[in-house]
């Protein structure tokens, strides 16, 4: 039987944080030999399909105590890292490369030529100049060290060695097995970045409108602002995307089984209640279907005149105190049961992973085992959508690359 080849670093997962840690380690260090095992036909399929195959590479978010904001798990980790590599060196990282990141009015940031192919094909363009071999189809199956203190890579049809494992699989269940089985704790992994089920006809009709609102959800902490978009099911946009990050582990205790508290306007109850009598007062001829608030469409108010018990065709001088009362509840708390969640297709992510307290965030080296480092969505991290995924991907991924050491 061959002997099995013996690198410097093996890569364990042709990703984004994969990619990233192999070519600026062998930049970094010529001499190394490096490899990439990808389980799959192609490297860089989620680099491929991120942002509507647009890839937001990163936001525009320079400032590391700002930036951390947007890590539900992980904020205390990065921290420091986001000092020594965040977005602005991201972007310095990729011009580089000839890859111009541009940012949108949001702070999202893409290349310029608005295809994830770019960032694809940087990554094998850089990987070939810096003789990485990338091994696809190469499932790892397990890993273990030898009485050398050599990792030993078992695939299907080959086994691999190397003095160094970086393991950026992403949210692959069988390497966090792996993992677990050589004394590393694995927070149990849920789903983040979802959109909330409603069962109401008269709601899904008004898909497509959005405005800006506060959410709760009743009997818990959670809360969140912004806009929100109505769906054919229900409701998406970034603040439900915001509170399913935030809320990504107590609502999966809840089975996705709660009530959800809108504020159709973010102001406190009184600020409506001031605004409505103050219209009411000057506009007191014309009906309630008026529209008061210019966040709404036409639509949406009579919704939420009909959600209050109000007949449309009222004047504003006769609508009672008490359906006066029962308008500023429908705008500041409508109650919404949610049964269920939605995938949000143009990027979700897994919470859960190796448990930051088991790494090393200066060099990204696991504290259980030498010679074993992490990057990317394996470890307990995740983030809001708006390229703050990726950021990990890339800011972990230099982290272990800057401070390797043969
Ligand atoms: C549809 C979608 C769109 C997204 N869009 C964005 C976006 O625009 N911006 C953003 O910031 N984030 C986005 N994300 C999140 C982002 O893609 C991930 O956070 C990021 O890809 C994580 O990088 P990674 O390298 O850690 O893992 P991955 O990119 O998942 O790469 C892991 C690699 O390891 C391989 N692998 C797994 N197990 C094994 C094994 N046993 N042996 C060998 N190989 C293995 C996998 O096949 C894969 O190629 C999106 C996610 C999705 C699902």
């Amino acid at each position: 039987m061959l002997k099995p080849k013996l690198y410097d670093i093996l890569v364990i997962g042709g990703g984004a944080a994969g990619f990233f840690a192999a070519i600026h380690v062998q930049e970094k260090n010529p001499m190394l030999k490096i490899a990439i095992l990808e389980k799959g036909k192609d490297v860089l399929q989620k680099v491929k399909i991120s942002g509507g195959g647009r890839c937001n590479v990163t936001h525009q978010c320079f400032e590391p105590k700002e930036l951390v904001k947007y890590y539900p798990r992980g904020h205390k980790e990065l921290l420091s890292p986001f000092y020594s590599f965040g977005p602005q060196e991201t972007i310095n990282w990729f011009a580089q490369k000839n890859v111009k990141i541009i940012a949108e009015t949001d702070g999202r940031m893409f290349p310029e030529s608005n295809s994830s192919q770019t960032i694809i094909d940087c990554f094998l363009k850089a990987a070939m100049q810096a003789n990485i071999e990338v091994i696809t189809q190469t499932n790892v199956n397990y890993i273990q060290k030898n009485s050398q203190n050599i990792w030993e890579v078992n695939t299907p049809n080959q086994t691999f060695e190397a003095q160094h494992l970086l393991i950026a699989t992403g949210s692959n269940p069988k390497i966090w097995e792996i993992c677990k089985s050589i004394n590393h704790q694995i927070i149990s992994p849920v789903p983040s970045l979802f959109t909330f089920n409603v069962q109401d006809k008269q709601l899904h009709e008004l898909m497509g409108n959005s405005c800006t609102v506060a959410l709760s959800i009743k009997d818990s902490k959670l809360i969140s602002a912004g806009q929100m978009l109505i769906t054919h099911w229900g409701f998406s946009g970034p603040a439900v995307l915001k509170l399913s990050a935030w809320g990504a582990r107590e609502l999966f205790d809840k089975k996705y089984l709660f009530t959800l508290v809108v504020n159709w306007l973010n102001e406190p109850f009184d600020e409506i209640k001031n605004q409505i009598v103050a219209f009411k007062d000057q506009n007191s001829k014309k009906t309630i279907s008026n529209k008061i608030f210019s966040q709404f469409t036409q639509r949406l108010w009579e919704y939420l005149i009909h959600k209050s018990q109000i007949k449309l065709s009222k004047k504003w001088a006769d609508v009672s105190k008490q359906e006066m009362n029962q308008l500023c509840n429908t705008l500041h708390a409508s109650h919404y049961g949610v049964n269920g969640k939605s995938t949000f297709k143009e990027e979700f992510v897994t919470a859960g992973g190796i448990d930051l307290k088991n790494v090393n965030f200066k060099t990204m080296e696991s504290k259980i085992t030498p010679n074993l480092y992490f990057a990317g969505e394996i470890l307990n991290i995740d983030a809001l959508t708006g390229g703050f995924n990726f950021q990990n991907a890339w800011t972990s991924a230099y982290l272990f690359a800057e401070n390797f050491k043969l």
